[in-house]
Parts: structure tokens; sequence; C-alpha cells
């Protein structure tokens, strides 16, 4: 057996408190996961309830990671390029049709992550109902920190969430503000797609989301999850 060109290198996230690497298999994401992120897109209607879950996919080999601050161009074909500051959730295991009680015992760990976004691009991709992935799922738009590997049986369900660019805060939120906790957005996605250990699930950002420039220095962080620290070049 042979290949006809070489193989692709796999993507991996450096784990916390040691030199393991975490291999990526898919980067999903979830939309519109904050009710004031929500309302600050104009998404949010007058109904009563959650709007259900919805996903979209970034390519393996978008995710930019280490140790330390990382640099990220800024990307083509965008005059509007988004900071999203997100919870990542990696998992370990996987299934399909999961209870909600199953998925605590499939995370492997937990991550702060920048869902970057081409806004520009996803708006006319709206007007039209075209697909958004040109505006998600570009080069190195998956910003991701290190992995703290999950200590409790529990999936997380509250902790600060926020985001410095230029040392001025421009998002804060916290975990216990998502519509659907993770252990929902777990089982949720496994009625769609079969999930597999290597999967990382974006779970959406809170309000505050606005433009970057070339210079900007970006500080993120989860309580009890760790820093992310990133410059835009
Ligand atoms: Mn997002």
């Amino acid at each position: 057996m042979s290949f006809v060109i070489s193989l692709p290198p796999v993507s991996s996230i450096p784990v916390q408190g040691g030199d393991a690497l975490f291999p990526v298999r898919r980067v999903f994401c979830v939309g519109r996961n904050y009710r004031e992120h929500a309302r600050e897109m104009g998404a949010l209607d007058q109904a009563e309830g959650r709007e259900p879950p919805f996903f979209f996919y970034k390519p393996s080999d978008a995710v930019v990671t280490g140790k330390g601050e990382l640099e990220i161009a800024y990307p083509p074909m965008t005059a509007n390029l988004h900071h999203e500051i997100e919870l990542v959730v990696a998992l370990k295991a996987g299934g399909a049709d999961l209870a909600v009680d199953a998925a605590a015992g499939l995370v492997f760990g937990y991550a702060v992550g920048l869902d970057l976004t081409r806004r520009d691009i996803q708006a006319r991709a709206k007007e039209k109902g075209h697909p958004w992935d040109m505006a998600k799922g570009f080069d190195q738009s998956a910003v991701c920190s290190p992995i703290l590997p999950a200590s409790q049986s529990a999936c997380l369900t509250s902790g600060q969430i926020w985001l410095d660019v230029n040392g001025e805060r421009r998002q804060s939120g916290d975990l216990s503000d998502m519509g659907w906790g993770i252990a929902e957005i777990i089982a949720n996605l496994s009625t769609l797609v079969r999930l597999e250990a290597g999967d990382l699930i974006y779970t959406g950002t809170p309000a505050g989301v606005g433009p970057l420039q070339r210079g900007d220095r970006l500080e993120g962080g989860i309580q009890g999850v760790g820093m992310l620290r990133a410059r835009i070049v």
C-alpha cells in the first residue's frame, strides 16, 4: 500500500503540563450559543426559549496553537475580521445518539479558543442564503490554547470567559450563560454525526465581538482553563 502524494501532517494541540500532543480530527463550532451575542448579531427573535443549536465546521488544518504568543496572519478577502472568544472542548471518545449523561465521559479536556470570522463574507452569505464555510473555515481561523485535561467527572458549567484586545476588555461573559451546555451540545451534535476521539467543539462566544487590525494583541482567558495570547500580523 502506498499513497500517490505524501500524507498531510496531523494537526495537533499541546496538552498542559507535559510534552504530549492532542491530535485533531475535526473542528465543530456552535453558532449563537450566548443570548447576548445572538442579540448583537440581530438573530434573536421575540420567541421564548432557546433556539435549537446549530453547527458549522472548520478544517482541522485551520488550527493555530502552541505555547506562548501565537502569530496569526490577517486573512485575505476581508476588511472585517472578527474575534470570538470561546471555550473549546476536546473529545477523547465519541459515539452516535449519545445521552446527555454520557457526554462528560467523552471529554478529554478544555482549551481557550478564538473562532476567527470574516464577518463581511458571513454577512453576504447570510443575505444570499449561501454557506458560511469561507467566512468561518479559512486558514488559521481556529486559534486554540494548550488543552487542560479534564479532572472532574462532570462537564464544566461555569467560569468567567473574557477577551482583551490591546489591553482593553472587549468580550466578557460566563460559561453559565451558554444557551446549550457542553453535555447538551455533545449529545445534540452526536445525533447529526458520529463523534470521534480527536474532535474539537468550539462552544460559542459571549457578546462583544468586533473587528481586529494588523498589530493587535489579544489576550483571552477562561477561569480554571487557561489563557490564550495572540498577535495579528
Ligand atoms: Mn463562534
